[in-house]
């Protein structure tokens, strides 16, 4: 218990210094604790201890400990990569789906969330490595995916979210954290009807104080929150 109630304690202030420290109000940078691999017990320390927002990359898993858990003072976020048969389920379990990547993806998330009356919050993401093997749409195709989501009525796009390469040392990791800022500005400048900007969902447990320097709004923090995973 002590451990992840010190190690939230720790990066909770350490968020709250980066905002300070960047001249921004910490109050506008959610902390997205990634349980991902981590038990049910250990999801319920976590929001013992304080945790608020809860992100799962898979499915099935995500499921069964939502279902364990029943009721609980967190909202769960998906963070992981979505398939289309799976929509479903994460319109039904999740608050919010980061990872937003296509039309397709994004139309059947409009189909899935019309049928339980539920407008499905969203952020579209990209892939700002540029790197092939990832999830996330071109940051040139972004702002027309915005503009195809746009007149759905069960969407609402709340953001952008993206992952820097991995780099041993977090600064190599700020030019991507720039670049999402400026694709969010681009977007946010065109006032398309339907889709908010508020959020950029940057910056993990190696490198959120850079991201926060950059202009994120959720940081999500898996390993030093919970640990090593396995
Ligand atoms: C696992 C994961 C994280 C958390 O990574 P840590 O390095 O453990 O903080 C954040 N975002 C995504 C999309 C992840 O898959």
């Amino acid at each position: 218990m002590n451990d992840i109630k010190n190690r939230l304690q720790t990066i909770q202030d350490e968020i709250r210094s980066a905002a300070g420290a960047a001249g921004r109000n910490p109050d506008e940078v959610l902390l997205v604790s990634v349980s991902k691999r981590k038990s049910a017990a250990l999801v319920k320390e976590a929001v013992d201890a304080g945790v608020t927002i809860l992100g799962e990359n898979y499915i099935q898993e995500a499921i069964d400990k939502i279902e364990t858990l029943g009721e609980i003072p967190a909202a769960w976020h998906f963070i992981g990569h979505l398939q289309s048969n799976k929509a479903r389920f994460a319109v039904k379990h999740f608050d919010l789906i980061h990872t937003v990547d296509s039309l397709k993806l994004a139309r059947e998330i409009n189909k899935q969330a019309k049928k339980i009356g539920k407008v499905q919050k969203i952020l579209i993401q990209i892939n700002i490595s540029e790197e092939a093997s990832k999830s996330g749409t071109g940051a040139d195709e972004a702002l027309a995916l915005a503009k195809e989501i746009s007149p759905f009525e069960n969407v609402s796009v709340r953001g952008l979210m993206g992952m820097p390469p991995f780099f041993d040392a977090p600064e190599k990791a700020r030019p991507f954290f720039k670049a999402m800022a400026e694709i969010k500005s681009a977007i946010e400048g065109e006032n398309i009807p339907n889709i908010s900007m508020e959020h950029l969902s940057m910056g993990m447990s190696g490198d959120f104080r850079v991201a926060i320097e950059e202009g994120a709004t959720m940081v999500r923090i898996g390993t030093a929150i919970f640990g090593e995973r396995d």
